[in-house]
């Protein structure tokens, strides 16, 4: 039988952890919200916050839902705070290293039968579950950046993910109102596999001259219907994710079409990350953003 999710934990209180928290919360789950130290989980719960307002404010939802889910969302400092999660979602750093720590230091305090499911948008999901102590209890919930506004949600079993986790995973996101997607673990699942690959060439465009900032985005959202130029997408997802899904996506299908574009490489050398750093492809810094080639 399928186990029951009832109470959440989130590791991770960044963009797409904040994101997940408040989409639980809305639909009505307790949720304990984790991260490295108290002041990023008290940004994330002003990040989502803030989320709820403007959703009030847009009238997609009551001041009272904002407030019961708001209510909802509780600080957890440590992961012993995630003992009574049935399900927690890992959403850290994209980095292999950070997150089998943390698979490591958590599986040893939560319930033995709680699910483990990471947000990696590239990791295969059967390696990290393999670094856990349960990989049958182990899947890939991939939700789209925003959470709150996104409809997807791509769902990834590992090769020894049971039949119980995955039907408990499907029930739970049903409730969040989100569409699954069933992708097999390949590199960067479905989704990513297509759009990654078009972001990179996208920044080829501009690194070989073919087009300025402007024109890119121009081209793609007026010339292919893109409601964001690629550009503006990568800053938005943020460049650092976009070189490791194209790192990931290049060692894992070994094919030199995955090359991530020195370009990209530099800005995310130069700690130019996109908006979560206020400059990328853009610069955020002002009233408008500028594009900075
Ligand atoms: P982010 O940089 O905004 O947030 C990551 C958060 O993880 C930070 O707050 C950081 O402090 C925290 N963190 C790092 N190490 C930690 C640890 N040991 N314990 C607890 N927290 C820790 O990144 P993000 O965009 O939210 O990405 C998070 C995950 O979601 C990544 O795996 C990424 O691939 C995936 N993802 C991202 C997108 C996107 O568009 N950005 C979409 C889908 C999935």
């Amino acid at each position: 039988m399928a186990a029951n999710i009832q109470t959440i934990g989130v590791i991770g209180a960044g963009q797409m952890g904040n994101g997940i928290a408040h989409v639980c919360a809305l639909a009505g789950f307790p949720v304990m919200l984790n991260d490295i130290s108290p002041d990023r989980i008290k940004a994330g719960l002003a990040t989502i916050n803030g989320n709820m307002t403007r959703q009030v404010s847009k009238n997609t939802i009551s001041e009272d839902a904002r407030k019961s889910a708001l209510a909802l969302i509780k600080p957890a400092e440590k992961y012993e705070d995630l003992v009574n999660c049935d399900l927690v979602i890992e959403s850290a750093t994209e980095k292999e290293d950070v997150k089998r720590k943390i698979f490591a230091d958590l599986c040893a305090v939560i319930k033995p039968e709680a699910i483990v499911a990471t947000n990696t948008s590239s990791i295969s999901i059967t390696r990290l579950a393999a670094s856990t102590d349960r990989p049958e209890n182990f899947i890939g919930i991939h939700f789209m950046n925003p959470v709150p506004l996104m409809e997807l949600v791509e769902l990834i079993r590992g090769i020894a993910t049971n039949d119980s986790t995955f039907e408990a995973s499907k029930t739970f996101i049903s409730k969040l109102h989100k569409t699954i997607a069933v992708s097999e673990d390949f590199p960067a699942f479905i989704v990513n596999r297509i759009l990654l690959p078009m972001i990179n060439e996208a920044i080829y465009t501009l690194y070989e001259g073919v087009g300025n900032v402007e024109a890119i985005d121009t081209a793609m959202r007026l010339g292919a219907h893109h409601p964001m130029g690629p550009l503006e997408l990568a800053d938005f997802i943020g460049l650092d994710t976009c070189l490791s899904v194209m790192q990931v996506l290049h060692e894992g299908l070994a094919d030199s079409k995955y090359r991530p574009c020195p370009l990209l490489v530099k800005y995310v050398e130069a700690g130019w990350l996109g908006r979560k750093t206020k400059r990328g492809f853009y610069d955020y810094r002002g009233e408008k953003p500028v594009p900075t080639r």
